[in-house]
């Protein structure tokens, strides 16, 4: 249990947690969380970069994000199905995470809302106790689940001020060159562009994160979907009562 984490985020592919949630996996392991990645599939069948070097982005980006630990499951990429149950219940029960957050259930990319439903499913099962009995995978059912925004409408439950860690955020998002805008990539390698490899995209991770940090009252915010309903014993703490979160600021 030494190795728990506190926080675990998964994705479809190398680079999804880092355009979702960069700047949460850096801020919560600042405030002294242990946090960790999966990514389901090694991204082969993108348009744009190979696997190998999507291995290599994907490490760049890590030393921005300060893991614990960052693993790939080699799923197929474009057939994520419930064939990766298994070796999913087992990454959940070896690192025991208390918050797991992934894709939301509608997304852009089929990939991602199958990466949604396989995370959901293996939550659960997880916890079962006669689903794989063997000595190293003792039953363990994440205390939260939380759902992070793609590109469609999403209607958040709350939202992380990452402003303190924009840059470095943004730092990370530059490892993936061969996925988003890179001046560089594109000058070295003919591939053509894609839905996220164009300067909009790259400029509208900033402007949705300004959008969704102004509703909470902060510059850059990274927003969630709580799987669920909150509870709380102490509304006080729950509200931030001595001082309002937009009065903090
Ligand atoms: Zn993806």
């Amino acid at each position: 249990m030494s190795e728990q984490l506190d926080l675990l985020a998964i994705g479809a592919h190398p680079d999804d947690v880092e355009l979702a949630v960069g700047g949460t996996l850096i801020l919560s392991g600042r405030q002294g969380l242990r946090v960790g990645v999966v990514d389901l599939t090694r991204g082969e069948l993108g348009t744009r970069g190979t696997p190998e070097r999507r291995d290599q982005e994907a490490s760049n980006a890590s030393t921005f994000l300060g893991l614990s630990m960052r693993e790939n499951l080699g799923l197929p990429d474009g057939d994520i199905t419930s064939d990766g149950l298994n070796a999913l219940v087992r990454v959940l029960r070896r690192w025991c995470p208390r918050i797991v957050m992934t894709h939301p259930a509608d997304c852009r990319h089929p990939d991602h809302t199958a990466a949604h439903h396989l995370v959901r499913n293996a939550c659960f099962y997880s916890g079962l106790q006669k689903l794989d009995q063997s000595a190293d995978a003792a039953p363990w059912r994440p205390h939260h689940l939380l759902h992070f925004a793609e590109v469609r409408h999403f209607e958040p439950d709350f939202v992380v001020d990452v402003t303190s860690v924009w840059d470095q955020r943004t730092e990370a998002l530059r490892c993936y060159g061969s996925q988003i805008h890179s001046p560089t990539y594109k000058e070295q390698n003919e591939e053509p562009e894609t839905y996220i490899s164009n300067l909009q995209f790259f400029e509208w991770i900033e402007a949705r994160a300004r959008t969704y940090g102004q509703l909470a009252g902060c510059t850059y915010g990274e927003p969630f979907q709580y799987s669920g309903v909150l509870g709380t014993s102490n509304l006080g703490a729950f509200l931030h009562l001595e001082a309002s979160f937009r009065q903090a600021k």
